[in-house]
């Protein structure tokens, strides 16, 4: 017997799609409606091998199934024990598990951070640093007629992007959809955005700084050389004439912006260029956040500390200084002496030397699936999936909450992080 669920909420990237069909049969799910690929090999394929299957303690080398409340037992006996934890993840899981994270957190003086420092941390500095004009993906839906995509392949990393929120939908000011919009994509190869482009242009590596401060010298009636950063200054012309000229424009930038040369400098000029863009029409500017709740992670972490990512408590109150606080740099200067992951795998995405000391300090993963991160762990507690067996909230990179909804039971025994971190804030409090 098979069930449709709808009004789904997909809980993979930043789009936090809310429109997705889930036909259910004998307790799995068989098929999606809406569902990009990404989304519908997560509903279908969530279940598949890799589940970690009950809690797990490390010894002789081994990881070896053990009951719960031993495995948290044994996480807040490493934390508890050490000088310096760190808590680190949380972009994958609701802002209740986020927040419980923090008090831990805050309970041992350790670090918490979230994965923003490896993405759009960047992007945070820059916003603290000169603001930005900002909207909701539903405005941009309704009212831009200029869209760009800089350094970024929402075609790959937010498929449907495009579709639920920029170019193809009709809004209510363009009731024409893709017939009243123009696209336009700033990278460094011509990527399968970049071919649905009405206008590509292509940077060289390294140097959009430049290509950003020649449009902005346009705008402020400067003149600028025949090439910038490989770019004609007739193309560079056309495209200050195009954001000039629109209605309502839309800037969204990726890691290829964030994370090339010039960092949140880089950033610091896109969004003074859009400062700049209001002086002739609406512009507004927005990145684009990759793990489904990042934006819930700076959220929660902004109103429990005051901060968006790395969080040190060491000295009794929260302090921020990425570079010298993130998760990368204390694990690359061998300060922290245990680690805390939840709902992430710093072993795939971390710089070696980094990892080296991760595999060097007791890990405890929180995790539904068999990762990198759980295999090097001493104690692995499995979770259930947010937005499939478990609810909360998150928040879309536009930074509207959205409710993720519970479709299915968690295996027997499994429980969501919230409750999982929550046994683990009482244990070490000794409640
Ligand atoms: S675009 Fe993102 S949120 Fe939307 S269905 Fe695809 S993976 Fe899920």
């Amino acid at each position: 017997m098979s069930e449709t669920i709808t009004d789904v909420v997909c809980s993979f990237c930043g789009c936090l799609c809310d429109d997705i069909g889930v036909i259910v049969e004998d307790g799995c799910v068989k098929d999606t409606i809406n569902a990009c690929r990404i989304s519908h090999a997560k509903f279908t394929e969530f279940n598949n091998g890799s589940r970690i299957e009950e809690p797990m303690i490390k010894a002789d080398g081994e990881l070896k199934p053990a009951p719960l409340e031993e495995a948290i037992e044994k996480s807040a006996d490493i934390l508890k024990g050490s000088k310096y934890p760190l808590a680190y993840g949380w972009s994958s899981t609701a802002c209740e598990a986020q927040k419980i994270g923090i008090a831990i957190a805050e309970e041992l003086g350790g670090i918490v951070d979230n994965t923003t420092t490896v993405c759009h941390g960047p992007s945070v500095l820059a916003e603290q640093g000169v603001g930005y004009s900002g909207c909701t993906l539903g405005e941009v839906k309704n009212r831009a007629d200029l869209i760009i995509y800089w350094g970024c392949n929402p075609m790959h990393a937010h498929p449907r992007h495009l579709g639920r929120y920029t170019m193809y939908p009709r809004g209510f000011f363009r009731d024409s959809g893709e017939r009243d919009r123009n696209l336009v994509v700033v990278d460094i190869r011509k990527t399968d955005t970049a071919k649905l482009a009405d206008h590509f242009i292509q940077v060289e590596p390294n140097q959009d700084y430049e290509l950003l401060a020649s449009i902005r010298v346009l705008l402020n009636g400067g003149e600028i050389p025949e090439e910038v950063a490989g770019v004609s200054s007739g193309d560079i012309e056309k495209l200050a004439e195009m954001m000039k000229n629109c209605n309502y424009g839309a800037l969204f930038f990726g890691l290829g912006l964030t994370m090339s040369k010039g960092k949140y400098m880089n950033i610091d000029n896109a969004i003074s260029l859009v400062e700049d863009l209001n002086d002739y029409t609406k512009f507004v500017i927005m990145p684009m956040r990759g793990h489904y709740n990042v934006a819930g992670a700076n959220t929660v972490s902004n109103w429990e500390t005051g901060f968006p990512y790395s969080v040190d408590f060491s000295r009794g109150y929260p302090r921020y200084a990425p570079g010298e606080t993130s998760a990368a740099d204390v694990l690359m200067n061998g300060e922290v002496d245990s680690a805390l992951i939840v709902a992430s795998d710093p072993a795939s995405h971390m710089p070696r030397k980094a990892l080296e000391h991760l595999r060097n300090i007791p890990v405890i993963s929180v995790e539904p699936h068999m990762s990198p991160t759980a295999e090097i762990s001493d104690v692995v507690i499995p979770s259930a999936v947010v937005g499939i067996e478990a609810e909360g909230t998150a928040y879309r990179m536009d930074h509207v909450p959205i409710r993720l909804r519970k479709i299915l039971d968690p295996p027997s025994g499994i429980l969501s992080d919230e409750e999982i971190l929550e046994m683990l804030f009482r244990k070490i409090r000794g409640e």
